[in-house]
């Protein structure tokens, strides 16, 4: 249930109303906007009495949401949510590109590909250390070794890290990490949701395989109802009976996802489409979809890569992309 308050409201009277529903047992999301302020309230609702609060004189409107994501909601928070990484913003017209390796392999590997993306436009470094492979026999990442030489990257760079976590257990390990990205295989591991929710790590949510995004935005929730609003969501493409593509990337998912979340929005057409070849193809759809950022898979020397090899750019290829994703950006739908 949203509560939207009327313009230029007495401060006392917002503050009475805020203690008193907090008093009785809800959780307020306030969120003032460049127009109106909006009071959300998460919570068996069903006990409000909105006829008392639409009578108070402060009181614009009471409305029920019927969707049930209520603090990722458009109708909790109109504005577009700015996410602001170590000084590297995204959301709200700041647009990001992210780019590194699939992983981590070793310290020159992941060095001189931070460095040549950061030349090309990067705004964030990525590169798995602990990677989910379908065959247990595939390389598995470096781990906490991963982690240090990510680290060693963004000293010599500047740019802020983005890296997978596959379990809670090793949330002591990602204290230097900027972004943690959740992956696509983990969006539904609720628990792992819920111990993201109670840090204030900026998180990189994927969507599912096969999942629908009422259900990214219901894993979003997860997170946010710990008390972290730092969520990026990721459209990575879901699986069909296509093959001739990894997965088929669903840009339609970046209006839909606009109009229904104030959450920055990112697309990674890399794992969308699995051949680095159709990567610039979706990079520059997504971008004039209105995606916030992208996320995509660079690599100095792709055919020896560990992982994704067939799916990453070298740096000169990122370069040449990025300069047309810059061209493009003015024809973003917003
Ligand atoms: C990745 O980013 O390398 C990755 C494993 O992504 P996803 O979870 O989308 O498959
Ligand atoms: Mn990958």
């Amino acid at each position: 249930m949203i509560i939207l308050l009327k313009d230029k409201v007495n401060e006392k009277q917002v503050t009475n109303l805020t203690n008193w529903l907090e008093h009785s047992g809800f959780q307020l999301h306030i969120s003032k906007g460049a127009h109106q302020t909006i009071i959300g309230l998460i919570g068996d609702t069903s006990r409000v009495d909105m006829d008392l609060i639409s009578s108070l004189d402060i009181v614009d409107r009471v409305q029920r949401i019927q969707e049930p994501f209520k603090s990722a909601n458009r109708k909790f928070h109109e504005d577009d949510t700015v996410i602001d990484v170590g000084g590297v913003k995204i959301g709200g017209g700041h647009f990001q590109i992210i780019a590194g390796p699939c992983s981590v392999e070793n310290r020159e590997q992941i060095i001189s590909v931070a460095q040549a993306v950061k030349r090309g436009g990067a705004g964030m470094l990525r590169g798995g250390a602990f990677k989910p492979r379908t065959s247990p026999y595939a390389f598995q990442g470096l781990h906490e070794k991963g982690l240090e030489l990510l680290k060693e990257a963004k000293a010599a760079t500047g740019l802020p890290i983005v890296t997978e976590i596959m379990e809670a257990a090793h949330l002591p390990l990602f204290e230097d990490v900027d972004v943690i990205q959740v992956g696509a295989r983990n969006m539904q591991n609720f628990e792992l949701l819920k111990e993201l929710g109670q840090t204030r790590k900026t998180i990189l949510l994927k969507r599912g395989l096969a999942n629908t995004l009422e259900e990214l935005l219901m894993s979003a929730e997860y997170i946010m109802a710990g008390g972290n609003n730092h969520v990026i969501l990721c459209e990575r493409g879901i699986r069909t009976f296509e093959t001739y593509t990894r997965n088929t990337l669903d840009l339609s998912a970046v209006p839909v996802l606009r109009k229904l979340t104030h959450l920055p929005i990112v697309v990674d057409p890399s794992h969308g489409t699995g051949h680095a070849e159709y990567v610039p193809a979706m990079a520059m759809a997504a971008t004039v979809a209105g995606a916030d950022g992208l996320i995509i898979e660079v690599h100095n020397d792709p055919p020896h890569a560990l992982c994704d090899g067939k799916q990453s750019l070298t740096p000169e290829q990122f370069e040449a992309l990025a300069k047309r994703i810059e061209a493009v950006r003015p024809y973003a739908v917003r």
